[in-house]
């Protein structure tokens, strides 16, 4: 069998050229005679590289320099806790659009922080389908510390893809569609991501923070989730995950050989388009969204009789096609298609799903 197309929501597939290398230079990193993850984060050459991503991520995303670039723990859901921690007092208000299932887990944490959560709209069913409430609708407070929303809503494939226009600063659960576009940085306050949709492993988290934002963490923040704390120690002031930080180096590093983000933009909306032009042309097939607010990193589908997606799974695993099983929360099919993914794994996909269909 040829090699396969992963299309899991994540941890998700990294481009195979950044997989070889990593393996060619495990047990000899920079001719150490021993491995990246057997050298102390304070060395000098570690050092060198972990700055080195940095300016990288920094050159694809046009970071302006009053904001600062943390690598953390936890994951996606860590920041959860550290943006209200850290960015908002106990007896804040904070407002958060509630844009599907990963706004909702963030809500809920939020809530064991912050006073006031306020939800100030949520997902709507329109005739033509999922949406999100319309900005007109939406009920902002006044004094909010800062606005959050997840621009791509993994679960359920929906996207907001302007930047609101409110007056807190924004906050952007970006897990799992930062680097996939171009984007101003400089219309946010905190962007963060989980790392294992578009960028890495697991378990390791991106923030980049404006300045003026730190400073106010609550008492009880815990350090390594400090903003402030992690600024001045250049995200060392514990051991960070140095794997996930090397191996998120080499993503920035062939990001910038694909061409950056607008490369990555223009392949991603392509990409999209195909899958869902296809998925629209078939009675088959159907996604549950509004074409204004569909994602173009994951792409939901149903099939028109659901007593076929066990076969569908089981023939699409077959066929080289892998990772296709739709959230356990809301069942049916869904493909990622981040950065890694090439144009060829959507058509193979397109090509699959029309060969299922003809035969069913
Ligand atoms: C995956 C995901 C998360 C959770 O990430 P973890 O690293 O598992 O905590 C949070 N938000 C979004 C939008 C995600 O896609």
């Amino acid at each position: 069998m040829s090699a396969p197309f992963n299309f899991s929501a994540g941890p998700a597939m990294l481009p195979a050229e950044i997989m070889k290398q990593a393996q060619e230079e495990f047990l000899n990193w920079n001719n150490l005679g021993i491995s990246v993850m057997e050298i102390s984060h304070r060395d000098p050459i570690f050092i060198r590289m972990a700055e080195q991503a940095e300016q990288d991520l920094r050159d694809l995303m046009a970071i302006p320099n009053n904001y600062q670039v943390l690598f953390m723990h936890g994951g996606g859901r860590g920041q959860f806790s550290a943006v209200p921690q850290n960015i908002a007092g106990p007896n804040a208000t904070v407002d958060y659009l509630n844009c599907g299932i990963w706004s909702d887990f963030a809500i809920r944490e939020a809530q064991k922080y912050v006073q006031q959560v306020n939800v100030v709209g949520a997902s709507v069913q329109t005739e033509q389908g999922k949406a999100l409430a319309p900005r007109e609708s939406w009920q902002l407070s006044d004094n909010a510390a800062y606005f959050h929303y997840c621009p791509n809503e993994t679960v359920d494939g929906i996207a907001l893809h302007e930047i609101p226009d409110v007056n807190a600063p924004i906050v952007a659960d970006m897990s799992s569609n930062i680097l996939s576009e171009p984007l101003d940085v400089s219309r946010f306050g905190v962007i963060y991501a989980g790392a294992q949709k578009n960028i890495g492993p697991s378990g390791f988290a991106i923030a980049i923070v404006r300045d003026d934002l730190l400073g106010h963490a609550q008492g009880n923040t815990s350090t390594i989730m400090d903003y402030t704390v992690q600024a001045k120690e250049r995200s060392m002031y514990n051991t960070p995950n140095t794997f996930a930080w090397y191996l998120s180096a080499l993503v920035f590093q062939w990001l910038k050989r694909q061409g950056g983000v607008e490369a990555m933009g223009r392949m991603n909306h392509a990409k999209a388009s195909k899958l869902y032009q296809y998925i629209d042309s078939s009675d088959f097939y159907s996604n549950p969204v509004h074409p204004n607010y569909r994602s173009i990193m994951n792409v939901p589908f149903l099939l028109a009789d659901e007593r076929l997606d066990g076969d569908f799974l089981k023939q699409a695993e077959q066929a080289g096609l892998l990772g296709l099983k739709g959230h356990r929360f809301v069942g049916g099919m869904r493909a990622s298609i981040y950065n890694a993914m090439p144009m060829a794994g959507v058509d193979a996909l397109v090509e699959f799903m029309r060969e299922f269909e003809r035969k069913a």
